[in-house]
């Protein structure tokens, strides 16, 4: 006889842990305990030694889906030989919590087929779910993952859903958002006067509103969709116009794999993503038949995902295939998620509202993802992602604030990095609010205790701003170093490694005052030296320039041409071109940028594939899309000015130029392009392998998005035996500063407690 005392961590609450358990314990016939505490899960066995250990193996190999076992400790015990059997004791709070947060996830296979049986008590039940599925991080107000600490609280069990919550054989055994027609959450459907709309079935009402091309506000699992016909160009226009979105894509949810298939290119890889848990949405390139052009302008991929919601499948199974479900948001903020607030946020854009009484406490997007030579890279990481961390075993335990667009923000704790889901762009004061708000939650929740902090170096940007009030030891950090470390990070370097980073996007805050974005960075963790960029060029009007790529084609031909240059290639209003090259002489509000995004604007501009850019990205990902995989690439010159190594691009520009007056295929000179940049990219990296003697690379930056560089680059990297990293758990773009943040502040505060210890 044996007693062995077992503390098992990871993700193990609310993933059906206690309920395997009981039952293997009560298979092998042993008896104790096991209790659900903040710090993980306790147990307690008592009974023959061979029983014990078999029973730890079932634990260790169990194929519970949801379930991530960090760690499993034991002790033996003296045995106490008083208990009757085998029971779960109630969960009580701890002061360390280490226990991870499951994230939501989407309805089982199994809770998906309950509410389609005509028989079944939860038949057409669109709360349904089970300890497989359902709500998690976005209805806990605090640990431990109990119900009273829920936004489910409020919802008395019925006797039925009581008597599976508490039977250890069943499938709702401590499942905590359990719930059924009788004693669950409700759905009504409201006119955006607020007044309910009488129905016995407002989903059926719903489908019908939507054949007829209605707009409907949805609240879903973590927030409010607006949805409408997806096959619809009409309607789809009608919502583009209402919210004034001319082009950014908007996702589509399809009725199952199988419809899926008939729009899109499905690969192996993609299909799991799209049926598993996580159900993000995934960029699929398009298959035979043809959706509406404007679901996705100028976009090779578009973003699908699939039914995640009980309530999501009853849409579908009343005779809807595909629908656009964007997220219900104002300007750059993560979906509107309370009830009160979205009469007001979307007036004038919903025609009828779809509402639930079960409380959103935590906003979590809807995740989006991509499939790149067979391996998952995440493009913004939120619903069914966040908040598992990643293990980063050297850090302290910290904050970082993260960038001013795409933000995250991140605390680390005992060695793994916890970054919050997506919170959108940090433009004014109601999202800094918005910010504050999530970030606090996470603090209760996870009991987080910073001992240090890190922002962006932008001297005025309304995040690092708050920082500095709100901190004084912080570490500020340069954005592009940030990207670095933020992939190294993710790659598990080391803290002495060294890489020859290539930190590629819009634009950040440099150490010589001028916007950076095309950046070549010899970084360590807690250092970097920037060795090279791209040739700065002036941005005539600032942030204009951005929204008016133009502007920066016709800045691109006045650095490439001394004389003659030729603007009748911009065809743009002729007062405003002037207007613009009159700045780009005198120098007026043209602040100087090394930024690669603003030269791939500018190369779309040039080419007339896009003269004005209404979401971050749009110039850049329409010249990739019209991109052709052609041989040969225009010139380049590389010229070491002030001890850097500067990318000359005034051949590229008058090569182009060239080629565009000889009428050559848009879509050549566009893959000649993209060459262009692989091939002088790959000069700087075999150039600084010999001089530095460093074979490792990182590659971040949101212009690493785009695949034909991607691609392309790390093939010719691999082929003259590079070591490549790349980003894959988080995004390569604004979304993965915060754990960058967090890994150079970590490694400076670590340099400087060594310092002052030995002092
Ligand atoms: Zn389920
Ligand atoms: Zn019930
Ligand atoms: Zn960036």
């Amino acid at each position: 006889m044996r007693r062995r005392r077992i503390v098992v961590k990871g993700v193990v609450q609310g993933v059906g842990f206690r309920p395997f358990i009981y039952k293997t314990a009560v298979e092998k016939g042993l008896k104790g305990w096991v209790n659900n505490t903040s710090a993980g899960v306790f147990i307690e066995v008592e009974g023959e030694l061979v029983k014990i250990e078999s029973f730890m193996k079932n634990l260790k190999s169990s194929s519970l889906p949801l379930l991530h076992i960090e760690s499993l400790e034991w002790e033996d015990m003296i045995v106490k030989g008083e208990e009757k059997g085998f029971e779960i004791v109630k969960s009580e709070a701890h002061d360390t919590p280490l226990t991870l947060i499951s994230p939501d996830v989407a309805t089982c296979p199994q809770c998906a087929a309950e509410i389609t049986r005509d028989w079944d008590r939860r038949n057409s039940y669109p709360f349904t779910n089970c300890t497989n599925c359902g709500p998690r991080f976005s209805i806990i107000k605090e640990l431990p993952y109990d119900r009273p600490m829920t936004t489910m609280s409020e919802f008395k069990m019925c006797p039925s859903c009581q008597k599976e919550y508490e039977d250890p054989m069943n499938r709702r055994f401590h499942a905590q958002p359990n719930a059924c027609p009788d004693c669950g959450p409700e759905l009504w459907l409201s006119d955006p006067d607020g007044k309910m709309i009488e129905s016995k079935d407002p989903v059926n009402e719903v489908v019908e509103l939507l054949k007829k091309g209605k707009i409907i506000a949805i609240k879903g699992l973590g927030g409010f969709h607006l949805a409408c016909n997806g096959f619809s160009e009409d309607h789809i226009n009608e919502l583009r116009s209402r919210k004034n979105r001319p082009f950014k894509p908007f996702a589509l949810m399809m009725r199952d794999v199988e419809t899926v298939k008939e729009y899109c290119e499905v690969q192996e890889a993609e299909e799991a993503l799209l049926s598993g848990p996580k159900a993000p949405i995934v960029l699929l390139r398009p298959g035979k038949k043809i959706m509406p052009s404007s679901i996705a302008p100028g976009n090779k991929r578009i973003g699908v995902m699939l039914p995640y919601t009980p309530l999501h499948h009853l849409l579908f199974q009343k005779g809807i295939k595909v629908l656009v479900m964007t997220s219900a948001n104002s300007s750059g903020l993560p979906m509107i998620y309370k009830n009160e607030d979205v009469f007001k946020e979307l007036d004038g854009i919903a025609d009828f509202y779809l509402f639930h009484n079960r409380d959103i406490h935590v906003p979590v997007d809807d995740s989006v993802t991509v499939v790149v030579e067979n391996e998952e890279r995440i493009i913004r990481r939120a619903r069914g992602y966040a908040p598992l961390p990643l293990d980063l075993g050297w850090v302290g335990d910290g904050f970082a604030y993260g960038p001013h667009l795409k933000n995250t923000f991140a605390f680390s704790k005992g060695g793994k990095v916890f970054i919050s889901q997506h919170q959108g762009d940090m433009g004014n004061y109601e999202h800094i609010e918005h910010y504050r708000k999530n970030r606090n939650h996470f603090k209760k929740i996870f009991k987080f205790d910073p001992k240090f902090s890190a922002a962006d170096l932008h001297p005025d940007i309304p995040i690092s701003e708050m920082a500095r009030k709100e901190d004084s030891g912080l570490y500020e950090i340069q954005h592009h170093h940030a990207h670095i470390a933020s992939c190294m990070a993710e790659n598990g370097l080391r803290k002495r490694d060294k890489v020859i980073g290539l930190a590629f996007d819009g634009t950040g805050y440099g150490t010589d005052g001028k916007m950076w974005g095309g950046e070549v960075l010899i970084c360590s963790y807690e250092n970097f030296d920037r060795v090279g960029h791209l040739n700065y060029i002036a941005l005539p009007g600032g942030e204009a320039a951005v929204k008016e790529p133009w502007r920066s084609a016709l800045s691109y031909l006045r650095e490439s041409f001394t004389e003659d240059i030729p603007d009748e290639l911009i065809e743009v209003d002729p007062m405003k071109k002037k207007v613009v090259l009159q700045m780009l002489k005198t120098g007026l509000n043209s602040p100087k940028t090394s930024s690669m995004g603003r030269f791939f604007d500018g190369i779309s501009a040039l080419l007339g594939i896009k003269y004005t850019s209404t979401y971050e990205g749009e110039p850049a990902i329409a010249l990739e899309s019209v991109a052709i995989p052609v041989d040969g690439e225009y010139s380049f010159e590389l010229v070491l000015t002030e001890g850097k190594w500067v990318i000359d691009t005034k051949n590229t520009v008058r090569e182009i130029v060239k080629d565009i007056k000889n009428k050559k295929n848009i879509g050549e000179i566009a893959g000649k392009f993209h060459n262009t940049v692989i091939s002088f990219s790959l000069k700087l990296c075999i150039m600084f392998r010999e001089k530095r003697d460093i074979n490792k690379v990182a590659l971040s930056g949101g212009v690493f998005q785009n695949e034909y560089l991607l691609e392309g680059l790390c093939r010719k990297l691999l082929e003259k035996g590079f070591e490549v990293y790349t980003h894959k758990k988080v995004p390569c773009n604004d979304g993965g500063i915060s754990l960058g943040q967090l890994a150079v502040a970590g490694a400076r505060k670590e340099i400087e407690d060594v310092c002052s210890s030995t002092s």
